[in-house]
């Protein structure tokens, strides 16, 4: 491989490069864009709206705990309220009212009635808790001091954990308090109601981040510590949310809120992996959506390069091909004005043997009446080569005067042209071409058909070059015998004369057909057709002010139609 071969090789690989680079990079840039901002969209909305969810459950699960807590405080003030120290102070009444009080919440455990020194005077309920003193007792004190308490989960003397609701009551000097002990598995229930997802649970820390409920994974026990949760937000009705990991390195998306009137934190959580359970389809939708239409886009892109690369070599091609043609062109037309230039060299010597002829010939004349009737005979064979030699140097000049004639290119003299005339006059001069190949001419020329204005030689070039065309197109097809040329012409309008060629030869293909009045188009072989014949003929028609269209099918024929203005 030589050096000029390898560097153009080293070319086309480069112009590769940055074809098929620009190809990827033009689309990527817009589709990468446009999946990452509506992934961001997508991702930022679905967390928002994650977030705004779980606080809305968080803030509706406090509201009925605070008011499930509430209630059940009203339903001792009720009895409080109802009844004195002494009423509730008899087995039987504290039964009643217990079973009365069952009934309006299930959640009551048991019922106790405490003197001021915190004996426990009267119960009703499973345990023997009677008799018992609870002065010391951290919610008794706190009973005693703010006139009713919700305690915390503790075990107390039965050693179970459990809570209690107790509320304080003073008539005349007697001051009392009345405690109610709440089902922990209750309200463990009430709690964990919360079901959002497949890890969605809830559950209550007191301020120390003692586990009040248990928690729905069931992975530890009320009054566990929490050793997992340590960012407590600050008191307030307000809902905090956060991201935080466990043990197990799990991420969890927390919503907590502080009960109203309980110093008890509500805990909602949820598995970051299935709260944003759709967002991970979203990302790998999207993923898969960037690889497919990645693969897509790198597909079409050397798909297409190849095809720019093949175009660019056809192009070259065809420049190499045209710029053959033009070389050939311009051979032709110094052949031409070579050809020219002979001519007019050899008319001078034509001349000089013309006149010498006629000297000879008036010689003879001058000296016939003075030679004997024996050489009479040689006498007129001498007149007859002189005719000869007349008639040649007669043919030798029109043929000079013709290559003259041709080469005096741009003379041109417009005239008014009448159809009738001048085309059968063309006609005639392919006459014999066409007997010979088989071909039959129709002529059909209107009578009423207007004049028109133009060049006769050059219009004379125009319709030889459609006739010879036509003529190769039914010779390709039909050999010697069997084609038909045909030639109208007619007044298509006010305006308008139309002269039309018909043969019914190979016809065009419709892929051909729009190039074949480009210069150097030509289907022909090398060093038969030029492909400038139907380009110089279209500019010709166009100088006359008129139009040259043609109609064909493949396999059946072809129509050059020329519209002409027509001179009234
Ligand atoms: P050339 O005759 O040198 O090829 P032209 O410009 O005269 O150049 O014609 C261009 C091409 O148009 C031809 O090569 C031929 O393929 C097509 N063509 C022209 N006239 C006809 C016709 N009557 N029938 C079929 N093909 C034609």
């Amino acid at each position: 491989m030589n050096k000029k071969n390898q560097k153009h090789e080293q070319r086309g690989e480069q112009v590769k490069h940055s074809i098929l680079t620009n190809m990827i990079i033009v689309p990527f840039v817009p589709f990468i864009l446009a999946i990452g901002v509506s992934f961001y969209y997508f991702t930022t909305a679905l967390e928002s709206n994650t977030t705004s969810s779980l606080k809305r459950i968080v803030g509706d699960h406090r509201d009925m705990i605070e008011s499930f807590l509430m209630e059940r405080k009203s339903d001792l003030d009720l009895i409080t309220n109802t009844f004195n120290f002494e009423q509730i102070n008899q087995k039987e009444s504290i039964n009643i009212i217990f079973e009365n009080l069952k009934k309006r919440s299930g959640a009551f455990v048991d019922l106790g009635l405490f003197d001021s020194n915190g004996v426990h005077v009267r119960y009703s309920g499973k345990y023997e808790l009677q008799g018992k003193k609870y002065t010391q007792e951290l919610w008794f004190k706190e009973v005693m001091q703010n006139g009713s308490h919700v305690s915390d989960i503790f075990l107390g003397y039965r050693n179970i954990p459990h809570f209690v609701i107790a509320v304080r009551q003073s008539s005349g000097k007697k001051t009392w308090v009345l405690r109610a002990t709440i089902d922990t598995l209750f309200f463990d229930r009430m709690i964990s109601k919360v079901r959002i997802g497949r890890t969605g649970e809830s559950y209550i820390l007191n301020k120390a981040g003692i586990f009040q409920t248990q928690r729905r994974s069931g992975d530890i026990r009320v009054m566990d510590k929490d050793l997992e949760y340590s960012g407590f937000p600050p008191t307030g009705d307000s809902i905090h949310t956060f991201i935080a990991a466990d043990d197990a390195k799990n991420k969890y998306l927390y919503a907590t809120t502080w009960l109203k009137n309980k110093e008890w934190l509500l805990v909602v959580r949820q598995e970051k992996k299935d709260a944003y359970k759709s967002l991970y389809s979203a990302l790998y939708i999207s993923l898969i959506i960037m690889i497919i239409g990645g693969a897509v886009i790198i597909v079409m892109a050397v798909y297409m390069t190849e095809r720019i690369l093949k175009r660019i070599e056809q192009l070259g091609q065809e420049k190499e091909n045209l710029g053959n043609q033009l070389i050939r062109a311009a051979q032709l037309a110094e052949i031409g004005e070579m050809a020219a230039g002979f001519a007019h060299e050899i008319n001078n010597p034509l001349q000089i043997i013309k006149n010498e002829q006629a000297l000879i010939e008036t010689l003879l004349e001058d000296i016939s009446g003075n030679i004997d009737a024996g050489k009479n005979e040689d006498m007129k064979e001498i007149e007859e080569s002189l005719d000869q030699i007349k008639l040649q140097v007669n043919r030798c000049s029109q043929i000079t005067h013709a290559i003259l004639k041709f080469g005096r290119k741009n003379e041109t003299k417009q005239q008014v042209l009448s159809p009738c005339h001048i085309i059968p006059e063309i006609i005639h001069m392919i006459e014999k071409k066409a007997n010979v190949n088989g071909i039959e001419i129709a002529i059909n020329l209107s009578e009423n058909c207007a004049d028109f204005m133009g060049d006769p030689s050059q219009f004379q070039q125009v319709l030889l070059n459609l006739f010879n065309n036509a003529m190769d197109a039914i010779a390709e097809r039909h050999g010697s015998s069997g084609g038909m040329l045909k030639i109208e012409s007619c007044k298509e309008n006010e305006n308008f004369i139309a002269i039309k060629i018909t043969d019914n030869g190979t016809g065009i293909s419709p892929g051909n057909i729009k190039k074949i009045f480009s210069p150097f188009f030509t289907t022909k072989p090398v060093g038969k057709g030029t492909g400038l014949g139907l380009s110089v003929c279209y500019g010709i028609i166009k100088s006359f002010g008129g139009t040259m269209a043609v109609k064909s099918e493949p396999g059946v024929g072809t129509t050059f139609i020329i519209r002409l203005p027509a001179v009234n």
